[in-house]
Formats: C-alpha cells, sequence, structure tokens
C-alpha cells in the first residue's frame, strides 16, 4: 500500500468504520422502506381558495406521478397560483371559477382561460427522487401582506425528510455512543482557546497599514450610510409596496442575509465596524471625523465633547437590549410590509444613538440599547474573526493602556475595553480604533475555529441566547408556516386585529423570557439530578444556553435563505426602480419574478439544521466539562440537552422539509 493510500485508510478510520456503517443505515432504512411503500399513481381533484393572505387547502400532500386535478376560487380579491417548480402562474379574479394560466417563466406568453389546472406530480430526471417539496404563492398583489400568502406541495415519498430525519438519528446516536466513552464528537476543534489561531495582522502586514489610516473606519461607515440614506429616501417617500421598494429589499432581505449568513459566521460583529446608525453621535461626540483629538476627558486621553455621563450602573447589562430587540422583533411583520414603518424604525435609532452620544459617555447606545447588538454580540461568539492582543506580555507591561484610554494614534475604545482582558467577541464593536491607538501594535485580528466560544458571563446573557432562539422560531412559524391563520395574529395592516396581535405579543414575550426558560431550567434540573452535579440548577442553565448558539444561528440561516432566494429578482427590479416610480435604471424593472433554486431551499434548510446540531452537539459536550471534570458526570449531565437538541433538530427538519 502506498502513502497516499495510507493516508486515506487510517487506522483510525477502520475504527469509525461501525459508526459510518450506523450512520448510512439510518439514512437508507426509511429511504428504502419509502420506496417499497409508495403507492400506484392516482387522480387526485383539490379545490383551492384564494384568500387575504392564504390557501385553503394550503398543503396539498400526494405521491409521486399523481396527476393533480386543481380548480381555483378567490373569497376576496385578485390572487394566483404561482408554482415555479411546474412553470404554472394560474391568475384567479373573484366570482369567477376560470383562470389565466402564464407561464411563470415567461409572462409575455399569451395566457390561456381554463378552468382546471392539471399536473403531474413528478419532477424532470434524478430531481424527481430528490425533490418533495415546493412552495406554492400568490404572485398578484393582494394587500401589504401579500408576500407571506403561500402553501405547499408535498410530493411522497418525502426522501428529504426521511434522510434527513435518519441522518440526524444517525449522528446523534454516534454522539452519544462517542461522549459516554470520552471521545470527540464530529467537528471537533479546540474550544474556548485561541491558541493556533492565524494572527492576520502579523500574516498581511498591509492590512495593518491600512487599517491604520485615519480615515479607514470612516470610508467604510461613508460608504454603508450612503446605502443607508437611500434606504431612508426609498422607504419614505417610494411606493408602499414591499415587495417594489428598493429599501424594504435592501434592509430586510440582503442586508439580514448578508449579516445573518456571511458577516456574523465569519466576521463575528464585523458589522459594527461599517454601521452608520452611531456615526453621527459618535461624529459629534468627538467633534472630528477623522482627526484624533488630544485632550483629558472622564481619565481619557481624548477631548471629548458632550456631557459624557456614565451609563447607570443597574443597566450595564444585556437586558435593556434584549428588551428593545423582542419590541422589534414584535413589530417586524409591520416594519416588513410596510416601507414607511422601516424607514422611520431606522430614523428613530439614529435619533436616539446621537442623543445618547450627547448625554452619555462613548458608544453607550451599543453597549446597552442596540437591538441589533443582541443578536451581534450573541452570534459573534460563533465567528471566525476575533480582535485580540498579539503578545500577553506586552499587554501585561503596558501601563498607559492606550486601547481602553486612547492615544495621539488613535480614539479611545467606544465600548470602554481593554485589550488585554478581551476573550470574547461579545462586547467588542471591532471598529479597529485600538489598532490605531496601541502604540506597541499590539493589537491584531485573529482567525480562529467557528463556534469556538462556549462561556456564558451573565444573566441577561442566557436569557438573549434563549430569546434569539425563539423569536427564531416564531418568524419561522409566522412567515414560512403555510398557517394563515397564524398570520392574522401579526396583521395591524390592513386587518386592523389589534386585539390578535395583542395576544402575539404576550406569548411572543412570555415564550421567550418566561416558558422558554422555565423548559430550559426543567432540562437543567433534570441534569443535575441524574448526574448529580453539585453545581446549582440556574448556573447549569447558564452554561446550557450557550449550547444553544451554534443551532439558533444556523436555523436564523435557514430562515434567511428562503426569504433571499424567494426575492432575489425582487431585489434586480427594485433596484431598477427604487422608489416603484416605473423607472427603469437597469432594465431589470419589468423582469418576471423567479425564485433562486427553489428545488433546493429545502435541502439547503435542512443542511444548515443539521450543521447547527452539529456544532451544538459538540459544544455541549464541552459545556458540561467546564461544570464538571469527572467524564461518567459529565456523560449523564449531558443526556437530557442532548435529547431536548435533537428533538428540537427534528422539528425543524421537519417543519423545512415536509
Ligand atoms: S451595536 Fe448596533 S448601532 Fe452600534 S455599531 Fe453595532 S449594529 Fe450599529
Ligand atoms: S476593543 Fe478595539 S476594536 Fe473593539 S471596540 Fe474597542 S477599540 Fe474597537
Amino acid at each position: 500500500m502506498n502513502s497516499e493510500r495510507k493516508f486515506f485508510f487510517k487506522k483510525s478510520n477502520y475504527k469509525n468504520l461501525p459508526e459510518y456503517l450506523f450512520l448510512f443505515l439510518s439514512v437508507a432504512i426509511p429511504l428504502i422502506i419509502a420506496q417499497f411503500l409508495l403507492e400506484k399513481p392516482q387522480n387526485r381533484y383539490i379545490h383551492i381558495e384564494n384568500f387575504r393572505y392564504g390557501k385553503d387547502p394550503s398543503a396539498i400532500y400526494c405521491n409521486r406521478g399523481d396527476t393533480l386535478h386543481i380548480t381555483f376560487s378567490s373569497r376576496d380579491t385578485g390572487h394566483s397560483f404561482f408554482l415555479q417548480e411546474f412553470d404554472i402562474d394560474a391568475k384567479i379574479g373573484p366570482g369567477n371559477n376560470q383562470f389565466l394560466k402564464f407561464k411563470a417563466s415567461d409572462p409575455q406568453v399569451e395566457p390561456v382561460i381554463e378552468d382546471t389546472l392539471v399536473l403531474i406530480a413528478q419532477h424532470p430526471g434524478i430531481l424527481n427522487y430528490f425533490i418533495s417539496k415546493s412552495n406554492f404563492r400568490c404572485h398578484v398583489w393582494c394587500g401589504p401582506m401579500h408576500a407571506f400568502e403561500h402553501g405547499k406541495l408535498i410530493i411522497g415519498p418525502n426522501n428529504l425528510l426521511l434522510s434527513g430525519l435518519g441522518f440526524l438519528f444517525g449522528l446523534f446516536g454516534i454522539g452519544i455512543k462517542r461522549f459516554k466513552n470520552g471521545e470527540r464528537f464530529f467537528a471537533e476543534t479546540k474550544i474556548d482557546t485561541e491558541e493556533n489561531a492565524v494572527d492576520i495582522l502579523e500574516r498581511f502586514p498591509w492590512l495593518r497599514t491600512l487599517i491604520k489610516k485615519s480615515w479607514f473606519q470612516p470610508l467604510i461607515i461613508a460608504v454603508a450610510g450612503l446605502i443607508l440614506y437611500i434606504v431612508l429616501l426609498t422607504t419614505i417617500f417610494g411606493t408602499q409596496m414591499s415587495g417594489r421598494n428598493l429599501g424594504v429589499m435592501l434592509i430586510w432581505t440582503v442586508w439580514l442575509f448578508l449579516v445573518i449568513s456571511i458577516f456574523t459566521p465569519w466576521g463575528g460583529r464585523i458589522w459594527c465596524l461599517a454601521c452608520p446608525l452611531p456615526a453621527a453621535g459618535e461624529f459629534i461626540q468627538r467633534g472630528a471625523i477623522t482627526r484624533v483629538r488630544i485632550g483629558s476627558t472622564m481619565g481619557y486621553r481624548n477631548k471629548f465633547f458632550g456631557l459624557n455621563k456614565e451609563w447607570p450602573e443597574k443597566l450595564k447589562n444585556g437586558w435593556p437590549r434584549l428588551f428593545f430587540f423582542l419590541l422589534t422583533g414584535t413589530l417586524s411583520t409591520t416594519f416588513v410590509a410596510n416601507p414607511r414603518a422601516t424607514g422611520i424604525a431606522i430614523l428613530v435609532l439614529i435619533i436616539v444613538s446621537t442623543v445618547m452620544a450627547l448625554v452619555w459617555k462613548l458608544r453607550s447606545f451599543c453597549q446597552y440599547i442596540c437591538p441589533i447588538n443582541t443578536f451581534l454580540s450573541l452570534y459573534g461568539k460563533m465567528g471566525k474573526l476575533a480582535l485580540r492582543k498579539s503578545d500577553p506580555q506586552t499587554c501585561a507591561k503596558c501601563k498607559p493602556v492606550f486601547c481602553q484610554k486612547g492615544s495621539n494614534g488613535g480614539w479611545a475604545c467606544p465600548y470602554g475595553l481593554n485589550v488585554n482582558e478581551i476573550d470574547t467577541n461579545f462586547d467588542c464593536g471591532m471598529c479597529t480604533e485600538c489598532i490605531r491607538s496601541c502604540h506597541y501594535n499590539n493589537v491584531t485580528f485573529k482567525w480562529r475555529n467557528f463556534g469556538s466560544e462556549t462561556q456564558i458571563r451573565d444573566t441577561s446573557m442566557a436569557w438573549a441566547s434563549m430569546a434569539l432562539f425563539v423569536v427564531v422560531c416564531a418568524y419561522t412559524i409566522l412567515y414560512l408556516g403555510h398557517w394563515a391563520p397564524i398570520r392574522d395574529y401579526v396583521n395591524i395592516l390592513d386587518k386592523a386585529n389589534y386585539g390578535l396581535f395583542a395576544i402575539y405579543t404576550v406569548v411572543l414575550w412570555s415564550s421567550a423570557l418566561l416558558f422558554f426558560p422555565i423548559v430550559m431550567l426543567g432540562i437543567s434540573a433534570l441534569s443535575k439530578k441524574i448526574a448529580a452535579i453539585p453545581e446549582n440548577t440556574f448556573h447549569i442553565l447558564k452554561s446550557l444556553s450557550a449550547a444553544l448558539l451554534p443551532l439558533g444561528l444556523f436555523i436564523w440561516l435557514a430562515f434567511i435563505i428562503q426569504m433571499l432566494f424567494t426575492n432575489i429578482s425582487f431585489v434586480g427590479q427594485s433596484l431598477s426602480d427604487p422608489f416603484g416610480w416605473g423607472w427603469n435604471l437597469l432594465g431589470l424593472a419589468g423582469t418576471p419574478w423567479v425564485q433562486l433554486l427553489p428545488r433546493f431551499i429545502p435541502w439547503m434548510q435542512v443542511l444548515a439544521v443539521l450543521t447547527g446540531f452539529i456544532y451544538s452537539f459538540r459544544n455541549l459536550r464541552h459545556v458540561l466539562q467546564n461544570i464538571t471534570q469527572k467524564r461518567q458526570q459529565a456523560f449523564s449531565g449531558l443526556i437530557p440537552m442532548a435529547v431536548f437538541l435533537w428533538l428540537i433538530s427534528s422539528v425543524f427538519i421537519w417543519f423545512y422539509a415536509n
């Protein structure tokens, strides 16, 4: 056997062969059984009633090869049955059971009038075996919540669902076995240590030279600020039809996708480097944009303008911003469906951050109020990029503490941090100021392993982790689910359901702050009991909440993938006609609505859930080892949370695949 083959057939690989076989069988057995249980193709007759904002029935279940005979009616106004995977866009009017059948791919083709839509439930070629779920939507603007009018077509056997659940079961089994034996799980790397992280600024010295320029951050903020200015103009003065409004598309589709899928997992809190929201306040507070003013304010070596008051001690935690995050999350449907509401919310954030900069010192708004920061600070802990000291000895000997107190090269840390003490991405806004202010060039960016922070410092952090999880569950059900009656609970726009909205608000807030924490407390109590862990239950709860972070982030990812991929062509259209005033700047204004890879969206979502599960499962073991050093105790203690992660991942796989 040559050396290359030896590399691939290492002894450890043979050792793991039974596990791989178990994983393979977990997927293969249900898949094979399902193919044998497949019924013969049959005719199915379905009538779909369309209404603001849903379809009844909203879920069609059939088998591969079935012939569907679908008729339509409308309860209120014009709607459509848009099913891109089958190239169908059936336009339905009220009081008329006939419909106009367009080709979804080319709306210019003359439509045909029909009274029954006939389609065979199968996908072309090999896709027939892989694609089970399609979403049918409405492509006639029928009101402010039109974008959420959809249903689903499930073609059995649902191979994605079976293989997703099978894979999850296999992973769970292997994980439990490995944990029992004190072995590492998949994707195992060094956690809570950055000793193998790459020092980016040492490797790329030109990057340090660039960051050291006093215009570095202002320039990035200026670019982001210009985009934000366009968002404000279009949301406030442009069309109030969300899908045609550039501002809404840029914020709720593009920016949210970038923050969730790229900035945070790769860059930690790198968005804060570019964020224009606190810029005006900060520039006024500093009395400069690029210049560093030397002076003495509140013990800092820079001259600040304003009252520079200390933020109240009792509020120096994550609770205020968690409150504002939940408030924003509660109103999210209104923001998405009403462009002007988005614009006004952004203006409010800018005004509040500016006023706060004049009253309280440094970036009090970012530290304690910013709702976005609830997401960024916690999930930023998963990020690969981290701002850290280069050499601990240099920091230990540093008396002037330039990073925290400022220097002639850079301003005092806007978040009040001493780089020597930073061991988490939670607090640092990655503004790069300390890279400029440190006279010893001892501040750097490090590139570390994904998801390698598991420390939860205080109660507000633990609660934020649970609240973020509850909010993404709520969004998934509200926006991606096919249950129209649930969406009525957030419709305070055209239906003015204020009573239902009050119920929704109470349910969301109590789930985030009370019920879900109670479930987690129960899990912690169970861990304590079965493993006889001496730590108190509340401490175990705080630690266990860290295991929610990777799965939570990947569920956010699964959520935003569908939002972006479904609406991607509206981004192009609204770039061409930003205000919806009939412009056609890029020639894209009249392009047909095309979703990006609609057949594969459920696959990507299931993959995201599986990946999140792997990282959460991996971190769970580490969390338990931090609580107790005894292997058997750690193993017994992790079982309740492991089962919980498995169950919750199963529910999400079921949701996305089915
Ligand atoms: S904390 Fe909020 S306002 Fe401050 S920079 Fe980050 S996202 Fe922007
Ligand atoms: S530690 Fe450095 S990069 Fe982080 S917020 Fe403070 S000055 Fe900015």
